[in-house]
């Protein structure tokens, strides 16, 4: 049996009572009915509605026009849902449809598209995506078996709603997204609010119409009414185009602020979020862990907040939105969310133990592959985070020239030696600040500078082999020749690109060897690890006395999954599908920006395999103005960007289409911002607002 289950209440808090409001003399709801029974597939149409004594009319109305009703619980949704299934005689293998009672457009043949994909693909959960206007494709289609399952096993707040436990475990449940072939995720049809309603009426008043002037009769047949009543969604696009004041309607566009309308569609589209981000606010700085992964970085209101998982190159927010990642977990996703080779690792080592007294044959096992793969390693030792090894590294420079000053160039971490020479520098020593010497990349005569101010005293470079574009010819063979001619060490930082660009990191890319490698993000799939590397007379110092040891360095999970990631990353053809990847959105990005003539407010920078688009300050306007914009219309389009494009193995060539498709609506608006010099007709959320700023940003 198929049964469609159509959820509604009389409570609506903007527009109580809508479902009994009359379109063209019958009630909401009743259109509602009568659209999904027009589907060719549905056997029974069930209301699942509240217990609350308002909602009677409402259960009235649905038997009228021929729905079975039910009334359950207020809140526990699912339980609501599950127990009308079960009392109109749902069983294991029979399949349900979920609407939402304030869809009076909802079209049948759409869902009878999800029903068929559903039956044909012997799919556990499929519904529409969001290409489809809001309010005409909305449905979704699982079995009574899953739903029993989702109803024993949903906790929390997620039982408000019925479909959270199959969006959040696509590991069970074998789901597919119908996506419609042309974007239409502008339309709104859904009713929250009393305009859209008035669109909705005059939608059926002109439409209907129409119909019956062609057929010249006035007679009233209720039969062929319903039947007049299910136009389809191009019939309905088609009108709101040929009546631009009715779109204006569904969007609940208010003239007094153009957005609106987006703001309270994003109260719903992110309500967990938002709701967590109040909380989080008060329990830990930033609401996160990472500066970068917080709210802050994000347009707040106008993006998600709580990832909650991932799979290859897609992540899903708490809400459910699902967005196609382009952060990587601020790099460290190399190979994809939920590696099935990593994931296996990681849970086979689970089943032996997570850490030990001693050491594990793993450590030795990593250690031999990273020999052989990183030039300058000879010896390794394992800590946690990128900052542990830019640290690890410098105190092993410093041992062994036994100076102390230090010239860096780019981001090393949080430790007091390199954050001290930034404006963050609150709670580092005067006497620490002092000794780290900042030099400008791709100018050697900065470094010799350095050098020449502080004759016989540094101790090591370290720095960040790309960045900007990339190293001009010579420059790192320069340095190299510069730092060892002064008598110091020179210190890779690998922590972005060991991994990334090049399975030997910068130094197998552009062929210099550096002396001390620090090595993180990348190397574990995600799995907390790092590691400093170099030379073994250099490495053996930590036996006599330059101290670098923690607790959970040998931690045996991440070490498992870095071999996996390792022996994946090896494989022919893994990098070349990355830099193919990064070629084709760097070129097609580059193309939009010429085409939209925005060459002077945003250029690419980095290699093609891992670029940003960096913005610049125009008139009134901030580099970070512009940022926002561009980031919130990625976001809305279902592309989670941050600052850099970050690709990794499980990133398709259709994900960087859709990346370009949202990049061409995004731009545009970035012309608008520039063009208007304003951005407050666009951004409907808060603005990118970075802690840690770099020196040409304002
Ligand atoms: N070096 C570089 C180049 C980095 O980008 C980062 C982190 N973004 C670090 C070091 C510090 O790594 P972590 O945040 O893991 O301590």
């Amino acid at each position: 049996m198929i049964i469609a289950i159509i959820q509604a209440r009389m409570g609506s808090k903007r527009l109580p009572g809508k479902s009994l409001m009359k379109i063209e003399g019958k009630p909401l709801i009743w259109h509602v009915i009568n659209r999904v029974k027009q589907s060719r597939y549905v056997e029974q149409v069930v209301l699942a509605t509240s217990e609350r004594p308002e909602n009677k009319p409402l259960m009235e109305e649905a038997e009228k026009a021929g729905a079975k009703a039910f009334a359950g619980d207020e809140n526990d949704v699912l339980d609501r849902f599950y127990k009308a299934a079960k009392k109109y005689g749902a069983k294991d293998s029979d399949i349900l449809i979920r609407i939402t009672g304030d869809c009076p457009l909802i079209d049948p043949e759409i869902i009878d598209l999800n029903i068929k994909t559903f039956m044909d693909k012997k799919l556990d959960y499929v519904h529409s995506g969001l290409s489809y206007p809001d309010g005409i494709g909305d449905c979704e289609v699982f079995t009574f078996k899953s739903l029993e399952e989702a109803w024993n096993k949903t906790t929390g707040s997620d039982r408000e709603h019925v479909t959270p436990y199959f969006w959040k475990n696509p590991n069970i449940f074998k789901s597919a997204t119908i996506e419609n072939k042309e974007d239409l995720s502008e339309y709104i049809f859904s009713v929250d609010e009393k305009s859209q309603f008035e669109a909705v009426k005059r939608i059926y008043t002109g439409l209907g119409r129409k119909e019956k002037k062609k057929e010249g009769n006035k007679r009233e047949d209720e039969e062929k009414k319903k039947k007049e009543w299910t136009f389809n969604m191009r019939e309905i696009i088609d009108f709101v185009k040929k009546n631009p004041e009715v779109h204006d309607m569904t969007k609940n566009i208010d003239r007094s602020c153009p957005t609106q309308h987006v703001r309270d569609q994003n109260k719903k589209k992110y309500a967990k979020s938002l709701a967590l981000l109040k909380k989080a606010k008060e329990l830990t700085p930033c609401a996160s862990q990472t500066y970068s992964k917080s709210y802050k970085y994000y347009c707040e209101g106008a993006a998600p907040v709580f990832l909650d998982h991932g799979k290859g190159s897609h992540v899903w927010d708490i809400d459910g939105n699902e967005f196609i990642d382009f952060v990587g977990a601020l790099g460290a996703i190399t190979v994809g969310y939920c590696n099935e080779e990593v994931d296996k690792a990681v849970s086979e080592q689970l089943k032996k133990g997570i850490s030990f007294s001693q050491s594990t044959a793993l450590e030795v096992e990593l250690a031999e592959k990273l020999v052989k793969i990183i030039p300058s390693a000879e010896m390794v030792r394992f800590v946690k985070n990128g900052s542990d090894a830019t640290s690890a590294a410098v105190r092993l420079a410093r041992a062994y020239t036994k100076r102390e000053v230090i010239a860096t160039s780019g981001y090393h971490g949080y430790q007091d030696w390199y954050v001290g020479s930034t404006e963050n520098d609150r709670g580092v020593p005067a006497c620490c600040k002092e000794l780290t010497k900042k030099f400008e990349y791709n100018n050697i005569g900065s470094l010799k500078k350095v050098f020449d101010d502080n004759l016989g005293k540094v101790a090591c470079v370290i720095m960040e082999a790309v960045q900007e574009n990339g190293p001009n010819k010579g420059y790192l063979e320069a340095v190299k020749e510069l730092t060892h001619k002064n008598g110091a060490l020179l210190i890779f930082d690998e922590v972005v690109t060991g991994f990334r660009i090049h399975l030997a990191g910068a130094q197998g890319l552009f062929k210099v060897t550096p002396d001390l490698t620090a090595l993180g993000k990348g190397m574990g799939n995600g799995l907390s690890l790092s590691a400093v590397v170099g030379k073994k007379e250099i490495l053996k110092l930590i036996e006599e006395g330059a101290f670098i040891s923690t607790t959970h360095g040998g931690e045996a999970l991440s070490i498992a999954g870095s071999i996996a990631t390792i022996n994946i990353l090896e494989r022919k053809g893994s990098f070349e599908h990355v830099w193919n990847l990064g070629k084709k959105l760097r070129t097609g990005l580059q193309k939009l920006i010429n085409k939209k003539g925005l060459g002077k407010s945003v250029e690419l920078k980095g290699l093609d395999v891992h670029f940003s688009p960096s913005f610049k300050s125009t008139g009134k306007l901030t580099n970070y103005d512009l940022l926002s914009v561009f980031q919130q219309t990625m976001i809305e389009n279902g592309i989670l960007v941050l600052t850099s494009s970050t690709l990794c193995l499980a990133h398709t060539d259709e994900d960087i289409n859709k990346y370009l498709a949202a990049a061409d609506k995004a731009l545009e608006l970035v012309k608008k911002a520039v063009e208007n010099d304003r951005v407050d007709d666009i951004l409907t959320g808060g603005k990118f607002s970075p802690i840690f700023k770099r020196n040409k940003d304002r």
